[in-house]
């Protein structure tokens, strides 16, 4: 990678934080499993158990409710299915309701049937229509179930904060369960388990400068959970067997350690950065229009379209001119998709936007280039336009 490109899409990924780089070098010594008595074993349970702490203080939860897992998508897997426990009970999920602008990794529905999925939509401004999300609860057919509601905390495309807390009260009027993919929002805004009145929240690691391949799953409490994802010698509480992911794990901890520590810093910080850069944005091309700007979001996120240019030339433009962003979500293949998010948001679908997310190691240096890249693609992008 040349050295003086510039990386502008952290919400996609960051890169690797010193705090987790050195804490997972630690690990890399450490010879023990963590299951094991002796004192190698017992130095490797108490990597993994800071690790928790430090996880569960990210989201004010108790350390005895975080339960590792492989990434937030696996963590969407596994809470959001049909088949509970309330205690040694079975209890049934009848039905899911997902906000329309999920990540894909909770979109998709995880172990429900399709037909046991149903959208709640949202607002041209970004947010979640909660007056939607009202009257889809009053016709849960309660026969089938309880119902489970799932919304973000953080949009991944806009950056938009979601009401959920909100949700939360429309939640409780019916006694469902509240799932909230925290994955965008933590380092960015303080989060509180309880607060949220959230049942679960998902985590992922490398969007805060930890490992990727390493998430978690947060509980409110114990009373009610989802059935058993691996079953096998019993780690994580049973609920996920198999040896842990221990420098990963132990790099997740040290990074959500390093960005709790520092999140009123990075935050005040990252929003001047973001509005030297929207401002410049406006000032070079008075008819941008950025997503979501009217909705409080997060301080590290712009989603915007420069009309006249599409999102797979954009993408294609900015990086031929060193810097890195993307057209929302980063899609598995590699392609540029149409944003689900913004056609949710009641746009043309033909709407290109591009997303550029900032973060830890982003300064005023990279906002300058970033500007100066748009600038001559704001510039050549009227061209084709004027000609046809
Ligand atoms: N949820 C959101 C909002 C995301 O941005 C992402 C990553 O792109 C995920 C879930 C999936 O996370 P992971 O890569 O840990 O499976």
């Amino acid at each position: 990678m040349a050295f003086d490109r510039v990386y502008l899409d952290w919400n996609a990924t960051a890169p690797l934080s010193g705090a987790a780089r050195e804490a997972m070098l630690g690990a890399l010594e450490l010879p023990g499993n963590a299951s094991s008595v002796h004192a190698e074993g017992r130095a490797a349970r108490a990597a993994i158990d800071k690790a928790r702490r430090h996880v569960a203080a990210l989201v004010s939860a108790d350390p005895q409710h975080v339960i590792f897992t492989s990434g937030a998508t696996e963590a969407a897997n596994w809470v959001l299915t049909p088949s509970f426990k309330m205690g040694r009970s079975p209890l049934t999920i009848g039905h899911l309701y997902v906000s329309a602008i999920e990540h894909p990794a909770i979109r998709e529905g995880g172990r429900f049937g399709r037909v046991q999925v149903s959208e709640i939509p949202v607002l041209p401004t970004g947010l979640v229509d909660l007056d939607a999300l009202k009257v889809l609860l009053e016709r849960h057919d309660s026969s089938a179930g309880l119902p489970m509601v799932a919304v973000m905390l953080v949009n991944n495309e806009t950056g938009v904060i979601q009401p959920v807390a909100e949700a939360a009260k429309l939640v409780r009027a019916v006694g469902g369960l509240l799932v909230v993919d925290a994955v965008q929002a933590v380092g960015r805004i303080a989060v509180d388990i309880t607060e949220l009145d959230a049942d679960f929240l998902i985590l992922s690691s490398h969007k805060i400068g930890g490992p990727k391949g390493v998430g978690a799953l947060v509980m409110r409490g114990e009373v009610m959970m989802p059935s058993v994802l691996v079953r096998g010698g019993g780690q994580e509480k049973g609920h996920r067997s198999g040896t842990e992911n221990f420098p990963g794990i132990v790099g997740f901890g040290a990074a959500a350690e390093a960005v709790n520590r520092d999140l009123d810093l990075t935050r005040e910080r990252l929003l001047q950065l973001r509005q030297r850069l929207e401002a410049g944005m406006h000032a070079v091309a008075p008819d941008v229009i950025i997503h979501g700007e009217g909705s409080e979001r997060v301080c590290n996120t712009t989603f915007f379209t420069l009309p006249g240019l599409k999102s797979e030339t954009g993408q294609i433009a900015f990086d031929l001119e060193g810097v890195a962003l993307s057209a929302g979500s980063a899609c598995s293949s590699g392609r540029v998709g149409q944003s689900q998010v913004l056609m949710a948001m009641g746009q043309d679908p033909a709407t290109g936007a591009l997303r550029i997310s900032l973060g830890a190691t982003t300064d005023d240096n990279t906002i300058e280039r970033a500007l100066i890249a748009f600038q001559r693609i704001a510039a050549r992008r009227k061209m084709p336009e004027r000609a046809a």
